[in-house]
């Protein structure tokens, strides 16, 4: 807009430095980051690059108490922000100062500084918070579960804002220092390398650090009486495992799968470069639900994942998401493709390694399962949408285009491609088109009409890039392993 001011040069001049040159420009940051699926999650006008969480947990009650600092650098320059939490606030300052705070939508904490952040400024966030999460119900549903020795944070998307404030999304990636105190005799198991954990006065103090950027809905807290293990790979990583000291039956199972998390990450290694994080692990607490979650560097496992015996399949699942899904994110959740599908085809690829089946055979036989009127087919895994973001058909089809890729660009140059994308996107974050120009740039072919038959048509693609025969398809020896994993996905 150009607007026409008739003045005398000398007032205009001076009108101008009446006013401040920058107040009429501060703005409110957005309530959500940009999500077509969830308008509201993640927020604007700002990125976290740490969040320091001071917590106090008691499981007797459920009660929670925490203190929570957020350093983080504008991006606009803003009037006022919003965090993303649902619990009750009872302080907050930016810059050490008290600021003013209304809540507003499901899990909006809208903070107005006292005076605004300009565009690139670096400020600080305290929070003062607390409350019992399990009582706590966003969009219609409670996200953490309780258990008879404490509580478990581990959901996707939305886990965060029952234990602390955030943006809560995963295109604003940060590091983390969670300390979590606990009555003697509890623990509370967490992301990344435990630094320290010391007593005093009935409570035990655990600090745990992740040092590489983290998605919010990576992050995991778990606090019950746990048997841990602990070791260091070969590079020198510390490992730890946790497993709750009452998973009854499931105890055995759970050990021999978890405790093989070190081959398998070697393994995977090998096919997706070097792991990016720096610690590695994985934890079972006593909860009822049945879905694995691949919090970063030390994955959730429900104990129903090994009510059959040892599932292997799962821990290779939810450690390749460290490379797809935790190291290169999704940019928005309709990009879940880029996590599931290739979380679903390391299984496939686990199989062909055991000699249950390949992922030829794999792909042939769950082609077959599904006939043209499946409703299966109607779901696009390179755009879902949100009610289905977690459908079979994001896995079984996105891990079909995947063989359909192989098959297209050949060996070499297909697991150039699986090798080269992490590191591509290390510790950030990528869209489905992003994949697709990636491959065609590796393989030197256009890839787009594959990937849009077999990720964005809603109908069964009709000549299979496929090689069985219709009827010739026998059921690989891992399938039915592999499909009971499919639990994973009913996170609530
Ligand atoms: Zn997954």
């Amino acid at each position: 807009m150009y607007r026409r001011l008739i003045v005398p040069g000398a007032i205009a001049a001076s009108l101008l430095l009446a006013i401040p040159a920058s107040a009429a420009d501060f703005e409110p940051g957005a309530s959500g980051i940009g999500d077509p699926y969830y308008p509201t999650y993640g927020n604007g006008g700002y990125d976290v690059s740490h969040y320091d969480l001071r917590l106090k947990y008691q499981p007797k009650t459920d009660l929670l108490e925490g203190t929570a600092t957020i350093i983080a650098t504008s991006t606009q320059d803003l009037s006022r922000f919003d965090l993303d939490l649902g619990l009750a606030v009872s302080e907050v300052r930016v810059n050490g100062k008290k600021a003013r705070f209304a809540r507003s939508g499901e899990q909006e904490l809208e903070v107005t500084p006292v005076s605004g952040l300009p565009k690139g400024s670096s400020f600080s966030v305290v929070v003062k918070y607390a409350g019992k999460p399990s009582e706590l119900k966003l969009w219609g549903f409670t996200s953490p579960q309780r258990t008879p020795d404490g509580a478990v944070f581990a959901n996707e998307p939305e886990s965060a804002a029952w234990w602390f404030p955030s943006n809560d999304h995963p295109l604003d990636k940060a590091t983390y220092d969670i300390s979590v105190a606990v009555p003697d005799g509890t623990q509370a198991i967490s992301n990344g390398t435990l630094q320290s954990q010391s007593s005093k006065l009935g409570w035990t103090r655990f600090n745990w650090r992740s040092s590489h950027p983290q998605a919010t809905y990576l992050a995991t807290l778990a606090v019950g009486k746990f048997d841990i293990t602990t070791d260091k790979t070969a590079d020198g990583l510390p490992v730890l495992n946790a497993y709750s000291k009452d998973l009854g039956a499931n105890e055995g199972a759970a050990k021999a799968s978890v405790e093989r998390t070190v081959e398998v990450a070697e393994w995977l290694e090998s096919i997706y470069g070097k792991y990016p994080f720096e610690a590695l692990g994985g934890y079972v607490p006593n909860v009822p639900s049945g879905f694995a979650l691949e919090t970063q560097t030390r994955p959730f496992y429900s104990p129903k994942q090994f009510a059959n015996g040892a599932n292997v399949s799962v821990v290779v699942h939810e450690l390749a998401h460290q490379w797809y899904g935790d190291s290169v994110s999704v940019k928005n959740w309709k990009d879940i493709w880029i996590n599931e599908g290739f979380a679903r085809y390391s299984q496939w690829l686990w199989s062909e390694k055991e000699g249950e089946g390949t992922a030829q055979e794999l792909a042939d036989y769950v082609y077959a399962q599904h006939p043209a009127d499946d409703a299966f087919w109607t779901v696009k895994p390179g755009d879902p949408g949100a009610e289905n973001q977690f459908a079979g058909a994001v896995y079984d089809r996105g891990a079909l285009a995947i063989q359909a890729l192989r098959n297209e660009v050949g060996e070499k140059k297909f697991f150039a491609i699986l090798k080269g994308w992490p590191q591509q996107h290390a510790y950030g974050n990528a869209e489905v088109s992003d994949f697709v120009a990636y491959a065609e740039k590796v393989s030197g072919k256009k890839l787009a009409p594959l990937f849009d038959t077999w990720l964005y048509q809603p109908v069964k693609p009709g000549a299979p890039a496929l090689s069985a025969a219709a009827g010739a398809v026998r059921e690989p020896r891992s399938f039915k392993r592999i499909a009971a994993t499919n639990s994973i996905h009913d996170v609530r």
